[in-house]
């Protein structure tokens, strides 16, 4: 399971993640910040692999990771090869974390960028409040809105980044199912 993901990391880890960071250091810090606030193993684990199917998708030789590619849905099945629900939901739910926030508070719509404004239409927009009732009923909505979170201040060029990737393969290694591991 690690060579594979590294192997991911590897390949792809150096492209761009928006208009700052590399693939590698938006998950890292998305993982330092998850970890920073106590989350538990795996909802760092998922804060770390959250846009993994973006790297998986363009190993299959796909289209460009910049348009809306459901990453989410292809990321959480990647990860559950190995790893329970409890790391793969919140992946497969921080798109539409998005589209609760963006529903919930209006101080979040605003610090949209308008590339994510605009993915945000394409994603179905703002969750109206019966919907935003709905979704914090689905199993594991609070760790994906948490983790939408980090995801969003995980971008940040002056960040030094004191972990690597091999500073998680342990706590990875300990997420895996037993029938896998
Ligand atoms: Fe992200």
């Amino acid at each position: 399971m690690y060579e594979i993901i590294r192997g991911c990391f590897d390949r792809h880890g150096d492209k761009r993640y928006g208009e700052f960071v590399t693939q590698r250091q938006h998950a890292l810090q998305c993982a330092t910040l998850a970890s920073q606030e106590g989350a538990s193993a795996p909802l760092i684990a998922a804060a770390l692999l959250h846009d993994i199917g973006h790297m998986v998708e363009s190993t299959l030789g796909s289209r460009d990771p910049a348009d809306d590619l459901m990453h989410e849905a292809s990321g959480a099945r990647f990860l559950g090869q190995w790893f329970p629900r409890e790391v793969t939901e919140p992946v497969r739910l921080h798109v539409i974390a998005k589209r609760f926030l963006c529903g919930n508070e209006v101080s979040y719509y605003d610090t949209l960028s308008p590339a994510s404004r605009h993915s945000l239409e394409l994603q179905g927009g703002p969750m109206s409040a019966d919907a935003q009732r709905q979704f914090l009923t689905t199993p594991f909505a609070r760790e994906a809105i948490a983790l939408r979170r980090w995801d969003d201040l995980a971008k940040d060029t002056d960040l030094e980044l004191a972990l690597s990737l091999e500073d998680f393969k342990e706590l990875l290694e300990s997420l895996m199912r037993p029938e896998v591991a």
